[in-house]
């Protein structure tokens, strides 16, 4: 059955974030040959909407307002309800990001509508579209079927792979105005932590440090890693209760979960808590002074031996085959 989707790209410093472009794909299996139609909400964002098409979006809508600014659930949920009220979609694709976390539910419970949350694929099967998604820290998986009525998802960043961009594609891109109104929460200012480098979200190379690594600067060797891979530094929460990290970097059940190509893991001994958000990474290489620590069991490539004297024969290596 072919269906109108609405997918909604999510801005982060004046551009579209990857997820926005997974979630295109998405979209596409969802539409069975319908209409992929990307929203863009912002300040000035007129701009971006053609990315969404050369993803792979049939057209664009774009809300422009200054209250969108920033991201507040009053005002983005006005927004796209506004959108939703004049396309009338049977589909709607948001990431599992913060931003999608916190607007999907609302704008489902709004609309008095169902939501598969965190989808991590979905394929056709038996005339129905399968949607798989983590359950209980992800040491299972779950199959959702949408019977009836609208199909509404939040995608896990990282997991569905996007279409090839084609800049050659274009599509039209109309601008809907919307009246937003009675907020809530006013965003004065935006303070962020001072973050280096790659996202720890969407990065596709991790290399993550534990109690092991013993102090802030034992974090050292780590970097240095991540910038030959063009990577992302992260940590466990040892390493953050530690004070060795920020609590920005954490991954796991309390903190970010994370599906990379490759995950380094650098003296982390792979507590449940832990491997709840790591352990669908792609590919995971465990260095760690214990044989039988813990997190040698998911690990595809185990290292025993001190992370100090592996990390930098490691990035020694790797720069070796970059030039
Ligand atoms: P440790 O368990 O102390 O492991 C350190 C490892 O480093 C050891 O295996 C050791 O052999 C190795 N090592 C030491 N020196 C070296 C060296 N020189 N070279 C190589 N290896 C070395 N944890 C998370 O990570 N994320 C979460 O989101 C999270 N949420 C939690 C939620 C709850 C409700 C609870 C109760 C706990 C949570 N935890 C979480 C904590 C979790 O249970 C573990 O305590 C924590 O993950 C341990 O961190 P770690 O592996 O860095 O430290």
């Amino acid at each position: 059955m072919a269906r109108k989707v609405l997918v909604l790209g999510e801005v982060r410093d004046g551009s579209l974030r990857n997820v926005s472009f997974e979630a295109i794909a998405a979209a596409k299996t969802i539409s069975e040959g319908g209409e992929v139609v990307g929203v863009v909400a912002g300040k000035e964002v007129n701009g971006l909407a053609e990315a969404l098409i050369q993803y792979g979006a049939d057209r664009a809508v774009t809300v422009e307002h200054d209250s969108l600014e920033q991201y507040t659930s009053d005002g983005f949920s006005q927004a796209l309800l506004a959108v939703i009220e004049s396309e009338n979609p049977e589909g709607i694709v948001l990431g599992h990001t913060a931003l999608g976390k916190d607007l999907a539910p609302r704008i489902a419970g709004k609309m008095n509508s169902g939501l598969i949350s965190d989808v991590t694929s979905l394929e056709e099967a038996g005339g129905n579209l399968v949607f798989t998604r983590p359950i209980y820290s992800g040491k299972a998986f779950e199959k959702k079927v949408i019977t009836d009525g609208l199909i509404f998802v939040t995608i896990r960043p990282n997991n569905i792979e996007s279409l090839e961009q084609d800049s050659g594609r274009t599509g039209e891109v109309t601008s809907l105005s919307v009246d937003i109104k009675n907020l809530r929460t006013i965003i004065k200012d935006v303070v962020r932590k001072a973050s280096e480098g790659v996202d720890l979200s969407e990065a596709k190379v991790i290399i993550a440090g534990g109690r092991g690594v013993k102090s802030e600067e034992g974090f050292g060797p780590l970097k240095e890693l991540a910038d030959v891979l063009g990577g992302a530094v992260g940590a466990s929460r040892g390493a953050c209760d530690a004070d060795y990290c920020d609590y920005s970097l954490q991954i796991g059940q309390t903190g970010k979960v994370v599906t990379p190509d490759l995950y380094i893991a650098c003296g982390i001994s792979g507590a449940i808590q832990h491997l709840a958000g790591m352990s669908n990474s792609k590919v995971i290489v465990a260095i760690n002074k214990d044989p039988e620590a813990n997190i040698f069991k998911v690990a595809d490539y185990g290292i025993v031996g001190d992370l100090f004297e592996v990390l930098p024969l490691l990035t020694e290596e790797f720069k070796k085959l970059k030039v």
